[in-house]
């Protein structure tokens, strides 16, 4: 599991590359769960970010299936008008943050983040 400060930085970039784009942003927003709009990005960043270290896959369709098994799974928006969230049809753009925060922990040398 990423520590605080490494989470700090998945969001920082998936703040950047995804909810910039995010149609569903509430204005003022991000963040979004103090504007009522809850988000798998926020609600489950770790999760999230396990899901990439996990699959390691040039298709797209396995980190689907392990963000609804992992993810989906245990959240408790998934039976609220809430779901599916912004997560469900943004998790590629997700996916290519967290590799970019790998991407660029390797060139500081910084070991790979073990998965849970
Ligand atoms: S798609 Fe639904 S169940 Fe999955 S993280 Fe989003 S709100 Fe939760």
């Amino acid at each position: 599991m990423p520590t605080e400060t490494q989470l700090a930085e998945y969001m920082a970039e998936i703040r950047e590359q995804v909810c910039s784009r995010c149609i569903e942003r509430p204005p003022g927003a991000p963040p979004c769960a103090p504007h009522g709009k809850r988000c798998g990005i926020e609600l489950h960043l770790a999760d999230v970010v396990d899901v990439a270290h996990r699959v390691r896959s040039g298709a797209m369709d396995p980190y689907i299936e392990r963000f609804h098994s992992d993810v989906c799974s245990h959240c408790a928006n998934k039976t609220t008008n809430q779901c599916p969230c912004p997560l469900d049809y943004l998790l590629l753009l997700a996916i290519q943050a967290i590799d970019a925060v790998d991407e660029r922990r390797a060139q500081r040398g910084e070991p790979a983040i073990p998965v849970s």
